[in-house]
């Protein structure tokens, strides 16, 4: 097993209601079976977002090793549990269970998303996220985004003059395209009720978590006209059991990196009932191509995925980055680059980083 901690900065900073996002610290984890066979997963955490350290996942990892290491004889679920049972931190053994699911499929020569289902998508629909934070920026980008083919444009709100910029960005994108919004839980109930009011003329197809909570989110969900998406209040099969129960939301968000893998975010979808969107969460194409499989193993996706992230960085650790052509993401396997990986690789990470590829 090998972990290694890269830095990638970001085109323009990107602004939303938990900071201001410059650069993303990550890790590329590669592990090797005994026949050679090496799967790529990616550690993304994003501590403004979810409290999580770069550093608490690579001591994590670590602890990790022996398990990864000695596991003979054990399939990829059974060694993701093992690990959880070392260190329940869901950040930290996404990235084996990544990893492991890409070996899986290099292994037997088949796409990831083929070893879930028969009928795999071939291509995955994508919103674009809108970064601006002005009516006039905002405006721009949407109509890069439509003349580029996005159906789906996402706009954070809970960040200044949301309505202004909802208002600019339908204007130029006309009637014909989706229209999202994500407020990543800043609202208290009374003003997502409000504000969702007064943005329903804005034919808005999915407000992404409103509010914070999930008995917050079903409140609100029977008394405003825009339906509404769980995002950062699902972190578990038991959370989204109780979406289902308290029939909370519309739609579910699925991140692999929060939820601890693909096997996980598969629970949480089963138990959620309802329809999920993929999304993921400023990885490298590396992350994001196990995301992209998630979604084209799925059995419909009434909603854009939020997998459009690799174009907001300034560089990948692959040659050819996964983003959208017309709005849409083909499905296909990604391998790091071994000079783009060095290139990107943070030199001063501490002790026990092996280097090599
Ligand atoms: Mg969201």
């Amino acid at each position: 097993m090998i972990v290694r901690r890269h830095s990638l900065r970001l085109r323009r900073p990107l602004e939303t209601s938990y900071g201001t996002v410059t650069e993303r610290e990550l890790l590329v984890v590669a592990l090797t079976d005994e026949d050679g066979v090496t799967g790529y997963g990616e550690a993304a955490p994003l501590q403004a977002y979810d409290g999580i350290s770069l550093a608490r996942v690579e001591r994590a990892l670590e602890r990790y090793r022996p398990v990864v290491e000695g596991a003979v004889g054990m399939n990829g679920a059974e060694i993701v549990d093992a690990c959880r049972r070392v260190e329940d931190l869901p950040e930290a053994f996404a990235a084996i269970d990544l990893a492991l699911w890409d070996r899986a499929g290099r292994r037997t020569g088949h796409p990831v998303a083929s070893l879930l289902t028969d009928t795999p998508a071939r291509e995955v629909p994508v919103n674009a996220t809108l970064s601006a934070l002005d009516r006039t920026g905002a405006a721009e980008q949407a109509r890069i985004a439509v003349e580029q083919g996005f159906g789906c444009l996402k706009v954070k709100v809970g960040v200044g003059d949301d309505a202004g910029r909802v208002a600019a960005v339908r204007a130029v994108a006309g009637p014909h395209v989706a229209l999202r919004i994500d407020a990543n839980g800043a609202w208290d109930e009374a003003t997502a009720e409000r504000v969702l009011g007064q943005m329903a003329r804005y034919d808005i197809e999915l407000a992404e978590q409103p509010v914070a909570t999930i008995d917050s989110l079903a409140r609100l969900r029977r008394r405003v006209p825009v339906k509404v998406a769980a995002d950062e209040c699902i972190r578990s099969v038991e959370d989204a059991a109780r979406l289902r129960q308290l029939d909370a939301a519309d739609a579910v968000i699925l991140k692999v990196q929060p939820l601890g893998g693909m096997g996980n975010a598969l629970r949480v979808a089963e138990a959620a009932g309802v329809a999920a969107i993929v999304s993921s969460m400023m990885e490298t194409s590396v992350g994001i191509a196990v995301a992209l499989h998630l979604a084209a193993a799925l059995p419909e996706l009434p909603y854009a995925c939020g997998l459009e992230t690799a174009a907001l960085l300034e560089a990948d650790v692959v040659h050819q980055r996964l983003v959208a052509h017309q709005g849409f993401m083909k499905v296909r396997r990604v391998v790091p680059d071994r000079d783009l990986l060095s290139a990107l690789a943070v030199e001063d990470a501490p002790a026990p980083y092996e280097v090599g590829s």
